[in-house]
């Protein structure tokens, strides 16, 4: 328990409840889209604002992101609710561009994770920073590559490190879109024992209705964080449409888990 103590100081520097609460769309899709969910997601449980605004997808054809423009949205969104804001970084441009727009929690996504160069570079670019960078495992089960990313953002010190547990691909057909191997996750934390841990439900779930249970799971197991996928109106989303939740739907799981907010 020793070693919880230290991620709580982590989380405690920040002003950030415990466990902290990440939300909102897959996708930034529009600046009303983005303020509507950041109001909204204020009178949650919620600490900080997610919004995808570069997507990198497995196959071309599909919704790529706004680009730089969503981190106009987003900065917005900040000034007006309060929230952190937080946002996907696939390259050193992404980079440089979140830097500029005030974005304060960086996530390098299961696609970036598993290219230790592009790793590297991202990790050159946020060199000492003391912004929030969350590294989320390889899209397949592979310990050793989430380690190496790991150690590339501690290695260019970077000292508010996490890591995003989203689940593994997988070819077998499962309950969930992605397995969640959740030995994976806990070697990783038995490596690196100070790592904050946050759970992705969307993303190993793929369907709304299997993310409580998930979320759940993860506290039991001492998680420190969740980041879920929520939308106004989740079955119009512009990706991942059905994982995604209502704010209102998030309030609910987040009351039957019994988190409560200590940063007002
Ligand atoms: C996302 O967070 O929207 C995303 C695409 O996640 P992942 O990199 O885990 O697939
Ligand atoms: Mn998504």
């Amino acid at each position: 328990m020793e070693n919880k103590k230290e991620l709580r100081n982590w989380l405690n520097a920040f002003n950030l409840s415990h466990p902290l609460v990440i939300a909102g769309p897959c996708s930034a899709e529009t600046e009303e889209q983005v303020l509507n969910i950041a109001h909204q997601l204020k009178t949650t449980d919620t600490t900080a604002m997610r919004a995808g605004i570069w997507k990198p997808r497995t196959r071309p054809g599909n919704f790529e992101g706004v680009g730089a423009l969503g981190l106009k949205w987003l900065q917005r969104a900040k000034k007006e609710t309060g929230l952190m804001i937080a946002t996907e970084v696939a390259n050193t441009h992404h980079v440089d561009l979140a830097l500029a727009h005030d974005v304060d929690i960086f996530w390098v996504g299961a696609r970036t994770t598993v290219s230790p160069f592009i790793v590297q570079e991202i990790a050159d670019a946020l060199n000492g920073t003391d912004k929030i960078v969350l590294v989320k495992n390889p899209v397949n089960p592979d310990l050793a590559l989430w380690l190496g990313a790991v150690e590339r953002f501690y290695e260019a010190g970077i000292k508010n490190l996490g890591v995003i547990h989203r689940g593994f691909s997988t070819y077998e057909k499962t309950r969930y879109r992605n397995n969640p191997e959740w030995q994976i996750p806990i070697d990783l934390q038995n490596r690196f024992p100070d790592l904050p841990l946050i759970l992705d439900p969307s993303h190993i779930a793929g369907r709304r209705d299997l993310i409580f249970e998930l979320c759940q799971t993860a506290l039991d197991l001492n998680y420190d964080g969740l980041m879920i996928e929520t939308h106004c109106n989740p079955d119009k989303a512009w990706s991942d449409a059905a994982q995604q939740i209502t704010p209102e739907t998030l309030r609910i799981i987040t009351e039957e888990l019994r988190i409560r907010s200590t940063d007002g």
